[in-house]
């Protein structure tokens, strides 16, 4: 029986220990920093048909319809006016089966563990020290525990203790210029939107994300805000759960949207977006999947869909013995342009390229040899 060691407890770690997890051939271990998987209420994520489809592997379409959403389209605006541009039918790309949905992060995380036996997830294991030669894989932890594997599965997120401590710090994620903000809001506070669809604002250097996570009166709010930090705020990372810090950037913010629409957006945090540059190619037995391979800039959505697809990938390509990395990151190149050129668009702010852009967007959301091309190559997968 061949032992995988898996670092980090997150969506890509623990959906590749459900797929590996009633194998023979393999035992399954998740080395996790923390005391337990956190699992914050609230903030939502998006999920699009080519995830949904490898969660139905591990039983996702036993969740209730209570549990989760199933958005129609997205529908654009522009954010200073609240006029719409255009919509987009996402669930065209639906099929009987799967279906792009939202829902709460928590409900996601809740369903991945609950699958797998208490002792496959080691709490308060922090990696300290990774030591490869051909035969075996020999890891230290914090806690002092030495183990063995015969593979190893850095899935330890977008700041990878993993990757540096293999790669000598060579290819750490940097900071995309942009904070996240996340939140929850009342569906009270939009009078003109479509509660069956996505809604999208698009404004200068600011674009922000509502969407339904249930039957639930609340949206989940996601707004990504243009904004350069020092370099000694992005290494402080307690920073911005700082309340004076939180009023900083709500103030800057008040500059794009109103201060009684901030006011009205509950459980408000705020994250820097840090961005991968370049991949890493561990050798050996040694793995990289989710954040710890690339992390993308948020505009896309796919970073978890990304990190299920990728964890897929990885299981078969152990199972056959055959190449991940190539295929992976060519994948993930595509994804990460079109990531990168989304939040280019979204943020414009000259009105003439805004006046362009928002014809083209009518013209392109139509038309659909540009949807199965720009998105279909996605979420088909
Ligand atoms: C603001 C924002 C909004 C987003 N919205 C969406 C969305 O709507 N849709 C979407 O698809 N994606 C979204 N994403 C991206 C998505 O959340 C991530 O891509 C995804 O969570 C990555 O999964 P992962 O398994 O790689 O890492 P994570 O889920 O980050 O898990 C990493 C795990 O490793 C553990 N760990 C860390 N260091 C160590 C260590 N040294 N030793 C042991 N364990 C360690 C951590 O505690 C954690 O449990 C968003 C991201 C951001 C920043």
């Amino acid at each position: 029986m061949k032992k995988i060691a898996i670092i980090g407890a997150g969506i890509s770690g623990l959906y590749l220990s459900n797929l590996f997890k009633d194998n023979k051939d393999y035992q399954v271990s998740i080395f996790e920093k923390k005391n337990s998987v956190k699992i914050s209420e609230g903030y939502g994520i998006q999920l699009s048909v080519n995830c949904v489809e490898l969660l139905n592997k591990i039983g996702f379409n036993s969740l209730t319809e209570d549990e989760k959403f199933n958005p129609k389209k997205i529908d654009f605006y522009e954010l200073k006016n609240s006029k719409k541009i255009c919509d987009l039918e996402i669930s065209k790309f639906n099929n009987d089966h799967c279906k792009y949905t939202t829902l709460k992060r928590s409900k996601l995380l809740q369903f991945l563990i609950q699958g797998l036996k208490n002792e496959i997830i080691k709490y308060n294991y922090n990696i300290q020290k990774i030591e490869c030669d051909p035969e075996l894989i020999k890891l230290e932890f914090d806690n002092g525990e030495k183990i063995t594997c015969d593979y190893l599965i850095i899935s330890d997120g977008v700041f990878s203790k993993g990757k540096s401590l293999i790669s000598s710090n060579e290819s750490n994620a940097i900071y995309n210029n942009s904070i996240a903000i996340r939140g929850n809001i009342s569906k009270e506070n939009f009078k003109n939107i479509n509660d069956e669809n996505i809604s999208l604002f698009l404004g200068s250097g600011f674009h922000y994300v509502v969407y339904p996570l249930n039957k639930d009166v609340n949206y989940n709010f996601i707004g990504i805000l243009k904004h350069e930090l020092t370099l000694n705020e992005q290494k402080s990372h307690e920073l911005f759960e700082e309340n004076f810090y939180i009023e900083k950037i709500k103030n800057r913010l008040s500059q794009k949207i109103s201060k009684m629409f901030i006011e009205k957006i509950q459980n408000l945090k705020i994250f820097p977006v840090f961005v991968s540059k370049k991949f890493f190619k561990p050798t050996n037995n040694i793995f990289l999947v989710g954040d710890a391979f690339f992390a993308f800039s948020p505009s896309f959505a796919q970073g978890a869909s990304q990190s299920i697809e990728g964890a897929y990938e990885l299981y078969e390509s152990i199972l056959n013995n055959k190449d991940f990395f190539n295929k992976r990151s060519k994948r993930v190149k595509m994804i990460n342009n079109r990531s990168n050129f989304n939040q280019f668009v979204f943020h414009l702010s000259n009105p003439l390229m805004i006046f362009l852009r928002n014809i083209l967007m009518k013209f392109l959301s139509k038309n659909k040899n540009f949807l199965d091309s720009y998105l279909g190559k996605i979420y088909k997968n």
